[in-house]
């Protein structure tokens, strides 16, 4: 490793939490689809911020809104109203096809929201007893690092010593309908799924599931609550990973690209019936819907409509999981996928190959020890992944 790039990994290491294990490159800049590292090497990014980059990075027409805004006005609280609010909540409702959002900032905090949303929404509409409503999740679950999420995490690493967690959660194994089923009681208010469990390694449901979940859902008078944080806004060659089953869920939970990456931006999507249980004083935060994050979000769900990027995600998609699904080697057990969301499952670490595609400018990360993730920001050119299976079928073979 050059000594600049030690350099900075010594600094971060010595003043920086270790509650992360980052691939040795330090990134000084990026462009599209590749990031430039702090010697000047290039590298082809294939994991766009856990998609939140699926715009790219440094998208020139949402950098224009950025520098506009920032030198209009970037903060007002919630205290006062701002202009760009408004907007982004018509413009975000419309796009979803729903009506009412709450905007928020990451994507736990937006899973928080929808959390309590539900949660009243248990009390006030369906009659749950106070104190009672219960959330159905499911194994593999990953929605993020608060501890009520933590605390209903299925994964031994996210919880350990963080307790004690609140109740009021359950879990389902991931796919299995009856299983649900079996779960579903009066008091049980919500059920949150990821339509595709991209953490637990790009676990894909078995056909018709989400479809039987919100059948289910709706038969039990329960909320289907979808967290498209990772999966939503093209990810998977549609707007939405529940649009693969026509599937509307009744709350849906958006961060990541929904700002194109540049800035957090997260929120709840859903019915009027549902996000009217917040009054005043009831819900909030000094970031949430602040101009600035609402400018750059509204120009960002504008690039995705004008740049057809869900389409893009599906057609190249398609073409690039055939390719990798071609590979062989015999530690590959599994290559599955959707839109620009591919997963190899190997039978050993991933860690050991995502090191070699580094070394050859390929970016990506292993997820869940054992499976490599694939998600290229979705405006990647053929000629970039057909670069990209280059890579995996040298690194595939030599080995
Ligand atoms: N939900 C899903 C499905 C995610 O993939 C993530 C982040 O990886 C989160 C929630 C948490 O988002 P954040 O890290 O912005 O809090």
């Amino acid at each position: 490793t050059p000594s600049v790039t030690q350099e900075f990994i010594a600094r971060e290491d010595q003043w920086g939490a270790h509650n992360y294990r980052p691939l040795d490159l330090v990134i000084e800049s990026a462009q599209g689809a590749w990031v430039t590292d702090v010697n000047g090497k290039r590298y082809l990014d294939c994991l766009s911020a856990y998609s939140a980059v699926n715009h790219g990075h440094a998208h020139p027409r949402i950098l224009q809104t950025m520098i506009e805004q920032a030198s209009r006005v970037t903060l007002t609280s919630r205290a006062f109203r701002n202009d760009q609010l408004g907007p982004f909540c018509e413009e975000l409702a419309t796009a979803c096809g729903m009506e009412m959002v709450l905007p928020m900032n990451t994507g736990a905090e937006a899973v928080e929201t929808a959390i309590k949303a539900a949660r009243r929404w248990g009390y006030r509409t369906k009659g749950i007893p106070d104190g009672h409503a219960t959330i159905i999740a499911f194994n593999g679950n990953f929605h993020g690092r608060t501890t009520t999420i933590v605390g209903f995490s299925s994964e031994p690493s996210y919880r350990e010593g963080f307790g004690p967690f609140a109740p009021g959660f359950v879990l389902a194994p991931f796919g299995d309908i009856e299983a649900v089923r079996a779960l579903m009681h009066r008091n049980v208010c919500a059920v949150l799924v990821e339509p595709i469990q991209c953490e637990a390694g790009v676990l894909i449901p078995p056909p018709g599931f989400l479809r039987a979940l919100a059948d289910l859902c709706r038969e039990h008078e329960v909320l289907l609550i979808a967290d498209e944080i990772q999966t939503g806004l093209g990810r998977t060659g549609a707007m939405f990973a529940c649009d693969h089953e026509d599937v509307k869920p009744d709350m849906l939970v958006l961060g990541k690209a929904l700002s194109g990456g540049f800035y957090p931006v997260s929120a709840v999507v859903s019915r009027r019936n549902v996000l009217d249980v917040f009054g005043p004083g009831s819900h909030g935060s000094t970031f949430g819907g602040n101009p600035l994050g609402c400018a750059v979000a509204r120009t960002a769900l504008r690039v995705l409509q004008d740049e057809h990027l869900a389409e893009r995600s599906a057609a190249l998609g398609a073409w690039f999981l055939q390719q990798v699904q071609a590979l062989s080697h015999q530690d590959i057990v599994d290559v599955r996928g959707r839109g620009l969301l591919v997963g190899i499952e190997l039978r050993g670490s991933a860690r050991p190959w995502c090191e070699a595609l580094m070394a050859r400018g390929m970016l990506c990360k292993e997820t869940h020890d054992h499976v490599i993730r694939l998600s290229p920001p979705l405006v990647v050119s053929k000629d970039d992944l057909i670069w990209a299976v280059q890579q995996l079928r040298e690194v595939f073979t030599t080995a």
